[in-house]
């Protein structure tokens, strides 16, 4: 885009636009990986990558220079200035650069938002992934603490028994400032397994499991006297976690199901939960014996592939499809609908703790990666939410999987303007939540026998994933009512 050229709406394309067209011009994006979602970008009709590595760190820069501002790392003051357009305090108009203008979709990862958001004017039509202070819910520590927050809350305003709502995630303290209260809990419950995980690392990285108070103490003068590592000045933090010790197992093994959930507001709160996902299992028989043994404990697929019987073909992984089919047909599909609608409640009630603490802005969205685990008795557990979870598939069908999931994101987000906005669902997404539940349509019934549509939630993970039908269908409607 030439220099001063008024950019055009949001979304002005008019009527059916399948070619990808906003206002008078194509699509342009940034991605920052190297992986499905690439492709997903490269393949989709008229969308330009926008060329070059670093236009857009140095248009910041550039920018920042120009206002004579430093980042602080903190918000900035008027977070408004998304989509106020292109003037400064000053009144100066950044005509601009490659930050401004030259893309409208960017795919960035965490780090480069961390570093430019505070700095960065974004034009009425830019979206990009993250929301600037994501950390508040994907950090191990702070997902605890906003979730005991708002526990607390809820019980004070609507009493104990709404706060049991609450009881989907393991008792949690955050280590070292919290180690005497894990001290005295621990003696209350001699025999039990506790789990140490360090709040901001993944894919099972410093993990162990223990049962004894020596075990810790062991591992604390070795991680903290003297420092293990020369380029901290302070502790890690770590979280000390309640193991649950009674998963439940499939074929002898354990799992954990990743479940994708996109977020495009925080305020109001607007969810959409995607049907797919896949169940990741342990490569050797769950037994408590073994607690050093991360290939019975840790489900993550980065574990899991060096078992020294991993087997690449078959693989660890369950789609959500097949998962809810086989609880399904063990336990009825009611019981299953209702260890299901457990999911729905932490999904809401764990983006609710975060949700007046979030800086909502209207160009961010934020596709999580939530890790759940169900126990013997078919209860969900909430372990940890991804804010940027593994888009590199690792087969065919996980390439499927991904390549859908990423797809139908950009349908939601509908750059191409081709949608009503009133949606309830757009390919493998559903709409959760609206700033209030949302309930189900007919003939959205699959998982629901003689459901009732006043009373079903329109929230169907797992169930049949026609998403090339549904859209097929979905933008023949939407063309026609846009037509009228
Ligand atoms: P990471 O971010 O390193 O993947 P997680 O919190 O997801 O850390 O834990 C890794 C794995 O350990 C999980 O996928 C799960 O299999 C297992 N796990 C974690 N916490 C618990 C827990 N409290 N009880 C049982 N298993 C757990």
């Amino acid at each position: 885009m030439s220099k001063g050229t008024k950019i055009p709406g949001y979304m002005q394309g008019k009527g059916r636009n399948p070619r990808g067209i906003i206002g008078d011009r194509e699509i342009r994006y940034k991605c920052s990986l190297q992986n499905t979602i690439l492709d997903v970008l490269r393949g989709r009709p008229g969308w330009q990558e926008v060329p070059g590595q670093n236009n857009v760190q140095q248009n910041v820069q550039a920018n920042t220079k120009q206002q004579g501002q430093q980042s602080t790392g903190q918000p900035p003051s008027n977070t408004g200035k998304a989509g106020s357009g292109t003037t400064t305090t000053q009144g100066t108009t950044f005509g601009n650069k490659a930050s401004d203008g030259d893309w409208d979709f960017y795919w960035c990862d965490r780090e480069w938002l961390h570093q430019n958001y505070d700095t960065m004017f974004l034009y009425e039509h830019q979206k990009i992934l993250h929301f600037r202070n994501h950390y508040e819910l994907t950090r191990k520590n702070l997902m605890v603490k906003n979730l005991k927050r708002l526990k607390k809350q809820t019980e004070r305003e609507q009493g104990k028994a709404e706060g049991l709502s609450f009881e989907f995630f393991p008792t949690t303290y955050e280590l070292p400032s919290e180690y005497h209260i894990f001290v005295e809990e621990f003696k209350k419950n001699p025999g039990i397994i506790w789990i140490m995980k360090p709040a901001a690392r993944a894919q099972g990285r410093g993990i162990f499991l223990f049962r004894r108070l020596k075990d810790i103490t062991d591992w604390k003068k070795g991680e903290y006297q003297p420092l293990s590592d020369p380029n901290r000045d302070a502790p890690e933090t770590y979280v000390v976690q309640r193991y649950i010790e009674n998963p439940y197992l499939i074929g002898g093994r354990k799992f954990d199901v990743r479940v994708y959930v996109l977020v495009v507001s925080y305020n109001p709160l607007k969810v959409w939960l995607y049907r797919s996902g896949f169940a990741r299992f342990s490569n050797t028989r769950f037994s408590l014996d073994s607690i050093e043994d991360t290939y019975v404990h840790l489900t993550n697929v980065a574990i899991q592939k060096n078992a020294p019987d991993y087997d690449p073909d078959k693989g660890c992984k369950w789609s959500t499809q097949q998962l809810r089919k086989y609880l399904s047909a063990k336990h009825g599909v009611d019981a299953v609908r209702k260890a299901y609608k457990g999911i729905d409640n932490i999904i809401i009630k764990s983006l609710q703790s975060v949700q007046k603490i979030i800086i909502n802005d209207k160009h961010c969205f934020e596709m999580y990666g939530y890790d759940i685990l169900f126990d013997s008795d078919l209860k969900p557990w909430l372990i940890e939410i991804n804010a940027s979870p593994s888009l590199t598939a690792s087969g065919k069908e996980d390439y499927e999987l991904k390549f859908g999931l990423l797809n139908d994101l950009l349908n939601v987000l509908d750059l191409e303007n081709r949608l009503t906005g009133k949606e309830k669902r757009i390919g493998g997404w559903d709409l959760l939540w609206e700033d209030g539940p949302i309930l189900a349509d007919d003939g959205n019934m699959e998982c629901v026998p003689n459901g009732n549509t006043t009373t079903i939630p329109n929230s169907f993970l797992g169930c049949h994933n026609d998403r090339k039908r549904q859209l097929r269908e979905l933008y023949m409607a939407a063309q026609s009512v846009k037509k009228t």
